[in-house]
């Protein structure tokens, strides 16, 4: 999450290639804030078996299987009678969510994940990075956030390793920055004959307040944006998604999917290096500022 890039989705892509002086921001503009990220949105098929579930704005996504479900992120805690009800508009129910995972440990995106756990019994598996964050209920943290319920992770995903279930293999890119153990998944897609690597891209913002150099509680974190872009860069993307909806573009694809069923916007792999392009120059921006001492 990034406060003064994501208050408006539609300001979004201007947003991400300049930097905006810190605003100080008051409980009541922060809540206003989460508030219009937590409106809901008619869940939809994206490609294949990958469905969006989430609000107008925090991405959840459920990747069905015959042998039950993964759910990636599930926002809020305040998000769950969105998510819940998406989830069985679709015609899916709850008790097949097998597996819970997360795109990193941030309230915004795993807030929920304890009510969800508990409604389904699905298994929480996230990075070991990620981990003390999420069973903290986000204070264990090189940069704290708000604090939401603790989680139990019941299972270690290391960089490369697959979670399987049924016919669904999702495989964790860690691309620590944003968070300790910020996390892209990946996996393929049959569409129509023709296979797709579908990417759940990972937050590559920079959250207001953290510095890239002295930073007293991550010294490195630099080096390790640094080395995440390089990786991300080197992912197969078709299939471009991430954790918030403006990431990419999801309402406008949305509008130009129901307007021509024939065509899915969503195979967007330009949009996927835009993505990288825009946070790539924010974070050579703040370093080049952090250096000259602005
Ligand atoms: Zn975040």
């Amino acid at each position: 999450m990034n406060w003064r890039k994501l208050f408006a989705p539609v300001a979004f892509m201007c947003l991400a290639l300049i930097s905006l002086p810190a605003q100080p921001q008051t409980p009541s503009d922060q809540q206003s804030r989460l508030d219009s990220w937590n409106k809901p949105f008619k869940p939809f098929r994206i490609i294949g078996n990958i469905y969006y579930v989430g609000t107008n704005n925090l991405a959840c996504f459920l990747i069905t299987s015959p042998a039950g479900y993964v759910l990636i992120d599930t926002a809020m805690q305040e998000s769950a009678p969105i998510i819940r009800a998406n989830i069985e508009a679709l015609g899916y129910k709850l008790k097949y969510i097998r597996i819970i995972l997360s795109s990193h440990a941030h309230f915004d995106h795993v807030a929920g994940h304890a009510d969800m756990k508990a409604a389904t019994g699905a298994q929480v598996i996230a990075s070991a990075a990620d981990a003390p964050a999420l069973e903290s209920g986000g204070t264990k943290s090189f940069h704290p956030l708000n604090p939401f319920k603790p989680v139990k992770v019941d299972r270690i995903i290391k960089d490369g390793e697959i979670v399987r279930l049924g016919s669904i293999a999702l495989r964790a890119h860690l691309m620590p920055g944003h968070t300790e153990g910020n996390t892209a998944w990946s996996m393929t897609v049959e569409e129509n004959g023709k296979k797709y690597d579908v990417l759940f891209a990972p937050s590559m913002s920079i959250n207001p307040g953290v510095k890239m150099i002295n930073n007293p509680t991550w010294p490195t974190i630099a080096d390790a944006y640094a080395k995440s872009f390089q990786k991300l860069k080197s992912l197969p993307c078709d299939v471009f998604l991430g954790p918030h909806a403006p990431f990419f573009d999801m309402e406008a694809k949305v509008a130009r999917m129901n307007a021509d069923p024939k065509t899915n916007p969503f195979i967007d792999p330009e949009g996927f290096r835009n993505y990288i392009a825009g946070f790539e120059k924010s974070y050579n921006d703040q370093l080049q500022k952090e250096r000259s001492g602005k």
